[in-house]
């Protein structure tokens, strides 16, 4: 299978996640068949729904594959769920979320997987940080700049790098 060109959307709302964001981006980078191209800053956004939870830190990577796209997600997960033992084991509940935003152009609609993210366009705290790494890509035939644009950005902010 030719290298496809994918991009992750990573998301932790630990009470200090900066490192586990930071430590998901190097386990991406060591993915079977896979070479990491790019990682955006790190953004701070204000958790959607409940408020009193810790804010979340975002990133996006893009990922230059010779994986499918479900043995990607196969493996998105075993690092989630390895985030997840880790976490249980130290220091209780936490989360890391990894989304398989966009592969090459492909569009999958199954039940595990859904590609491009049906939620993308709406949320800031993935459009900020893929912009950033993608400036020229096109959503469903729109710059990303434009959908950037249309939405809001409350309490979305880019951290210095380290
Ligand atoms: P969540 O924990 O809310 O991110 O949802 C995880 C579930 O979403 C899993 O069961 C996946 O199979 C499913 N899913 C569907 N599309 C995607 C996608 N593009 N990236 C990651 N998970 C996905």
């Amino acid at each position: 299978m030719s290298a496809q060109l994918t991009y992750i959307g990573l998301g932790s709302n630990l009470a200090s996640p900066i490192k586990q964001v930071r430590q998901a981006l190097f386990e991406l980078s060591m993915l079977p068949l896979s070479r990491l191209v790019a990682a955006s800053s790190l953004y701070a956004s204000r958790p959607v729904g409940p408020q009193d939870q810790p804010d979340f830190i975002n990133a996006v990577a893009a990922l230059e594959t010779h994986l499918s796209p479900l043995a990607l997600l196969d493996q998105l997960q075993a690092l989630e769920q390895q985030h997840r033992r880790q976490r249980q084991r130290h220091w209780g509940p936490r989360t890391l979320d990894l989304d398989l935003l966009l592969y090459g152009n492909s569009h999958i609609s199954t039940p595990r997987l859904s590609v491009p993210h049906p939620q993308m366009t709406a949320r800031a705290f993935v459009l900020a940080p893929l912009a950033e790494i993608a400036p020229s890509l096109n959503l469903h035939q729109q710059p990303i700049t434009n959908w950037l644009a249309g939405i809001e950005l409350p309490g979305l902010e880019r951290l210095p790098d380290a």
